[in-house]
């Protein structure tokens, strides 16, 4: 890859700021406008013009680093940089090969642990090793990475496997001396946890990953999510120092896995991998439990989904199921990052490479660019609020995506209220409870400051504590009829709503939904805050927008796709 020197980017910069190529961050700093807006088309790798134009891109998510000609092909288009914790070994090699030693990730026996999904990967023959991000030698290789990135002129810088050290836990890990040192000055009396952990292990079975069972193991999990976190931050501040200016954040944060969001604050965005549950070979409500994980800390969620449901897409041939994820994701309000080259990933197959039929996926996109309007400036509208404290979700995630996904078949929209713990700072709030319809199942595992405010709101009443009794209660804004499953998604701003109605029946056999005809939708008007209306537009991907009666708030749509707006 060719490097810009210092007085090459400043000239490429200058030039291409002045012919308006390079989108600059304001002055005032990205916070003036959304990082992300929802009717973005967000790209996840590069390539080329007539690709972006094909699908009306407006984000590059995971780009590498900028050459003048990436960014000329990339005009017009918000261009992250990605910098990778994990994968990026063979890099790392070539920048350190005397001393890279010294920054890997060493288990509880000392030994240097293997990325598990890079198995198949070495360079010079030398595996792909985890990487220790507590350690001088790799955090010195990340942070030339972020200022190489930002240098070349990025807009943003995009941080894949952004929990570092803290991401290989599950595998026992890390032991350095540097983990074991900083674990040290922050648990008083464990001057040596590496030499306690070992003698746990050999006395429960010999496994490395044996130690994740040691008593203090929650303690550690807390050291090194908030040393993960801090590294982060300080990623953050150096791109801002580098350009000058604040520089938007992006972090392969899939929210579905365990603390994901301990370093929310450092970050703009999730643009991050996602199960879809492909192999289920149905479109299963789930990755909407992380979009509403996404809102819960105010950040847009550019999603894709995860290297095995590629993989099934790929050996499958079913672009038809991808479709209902991009629909799923802007009806959400977020999105599915356009998948026009995708990773994969099996066991069996380790690394491979899915380019589908973009004639099936681009339509959507452009759907999307020509109906911005109706999707910037909309928020989701809730039927019901879930306190769900971070350590709950932690515990068992299972069971909160079940709960939600219970909510979501029964067409109850839900927000989550995110009450945080000692890995995750977002303290509820007396606002966020002061809502109608709350749900508090699970008041244990709250910090005490957020329990005291839970119990307060509990003893002024009308809180559910049970799921059945809220959902036997709660009246959605938005009822439907229809002969099989529609998931409606009311989106609102000031005097407006937008309801996205999303076919959630597969055909497993054409690949694709099942047209539906006569759904009847209800629509509680004062509930989205609208005064009356008479008729509403119903607007497609399939077919010109159609202007329908609203009768005592009822709409028919005489036919249906995929997916459709019911703008009110
Ligand atoms: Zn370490």
């Amino acid at each position: 890859m060719k490097k810009l020197n210092r007085r090459e980017f400043v000239a490429v910069s200058v030039a291409a700021a002045g012919s308006g190529l390079v989108p600059r961050v304001a002055a005032a700093g990205p916070r003036a406008e959304p990082v992300l807006r929802r009717s973005d088309v967000v790209f996840m790798y590069q390539a080329d013009r007539k690709v972006y134009d094909e699908y009306g891109a407006t984000v590059l998510a995971w780009g590498g680093v900028p050459t003048p000609r990436t960014l000329q092909e990339a005009r017009g288009i918000r261009f992250f940089g990605s910098v990778g914790m994990v994968t990026e070994f063979a890099r790392y090699y070539e920048r350190f090969p005397q001393t890279y030693e010294e920054g890997l990730c060493r288990d509880v026996f000392g030994k240097p642990v293997k990325v598990p999904w890079l198995t198949d990967m070495q360079h010079k023959g030398v595996p792909f090793w985890w990487c220790c991000t507590n350690q001088p030698r790799f955090r010195s290789y990340v942070r030339e990475r972020v200022v190489e990135t930002v240098k070349a002129g990025a807009y943003g810088v995009h941080i894949d496997d952004h929990m570092g050290t803290a991401g290989s836990l599950w595998l026992g890990v890390c032991f350095c001396d540097r983990c074991v040192e900083g674990f040290a000055a922050v648990q008083a009396g464990h001057a040596d946890f590496r030499a306690e952990a070992l003698k746990w292990a050999q006395a429960h079975g010999g496994k490395a990953e044996s130690v994740t069972q040691h008593p203090l193991w929650p303690q550690w999990t807390i050291y090194q999510c908030r040393a993960a976190a801090g590294f982060m931050m300080e990623l953050r501040k150096l791109a801002a120092e580098t350009a000058g200016h604040p520089v938007p954040i992006g972090e392969n944060a899939g929210l579905l896995w365990p603390r994901h969001l301990s370093d929310y604050k450092a970050v703009d965005l999730f643009s991050a991998e996602t199960d879809h549950g492909a192999d289920k070979r149905q479109w299963i409500d789930t990755p909407l439990v992380a979009y509403r994980l996404a809102d819960a800390v105010g950040r847009p969620y550019a999603a894709t989904a995860s290297g095995g449901d590629w993989a099934f897409v790929k050996a499958n041939n079913t672009p038809g199921l991808v479709r209902g994820w991009i629909a799923l994701g802007y009806a959400a309000g977020h999105c599915l990052m356009a998948p026009h080259h995708q990773w994969c990933y099996t066991p069996e197959k380790g690394t491979h490479w899915y380019d589908g039929p973009s004639e099936k996926f681009a339509p959507l996109y452009r759907f999307v660019r020509a109906n911005s309007n109706f999707l910037d400036g909309y928020e989701s509208h809730a039927d019901l609020s879930v306190v769900m404290p971070h350590a709950s979700f932690v515990q068992n995630p299972a069971r909160w995506t079940a709960l939600f996904d219970r909510l979501s078949a029964a067409n109850i929209t839900y927000r989550i209220l995110l009450a945080g713990d000692e890995i995750v700072d977002h303290p509820l709030s007396e606002s966020q409870l002061r809502t109608a319809n709350l749900l508090v199942a699970n008041a244990t595992d709250l910090l005490p400051p957020d329990s005291k405010l839970v119990a307060e709101r509990q003893r002024r009443g009308g809180v559910f504590t049970d799921v059945d009794e809220a959902m036997r209660a709660v009246r959605p804004a938005v009822r439907i009829e229809a002969p099989s499953r529609v998931l409606a998604l009311p989106r609102v701003k000031p005097g407006s709503a937008v309801i996205h109605l999303v076919n959630r029946t597969y055909d497993a056999k054409a690949d694709g939904e099942t047209p539906l005809h006569d759904v009847k939708v209800t629509v509680d008007l004062s509930t989205l805050g609208l005064k009356r209306a008479g008729t509403c537009r119903w607007v497609t991907p399939d077919s010109p927008a159609v202007e329908l009666p609203i009768a005592d708030g009822l709409v028919t749509i005489p036919t249906m796709g995929l997916w459709g707006m019911l703008v009110v």
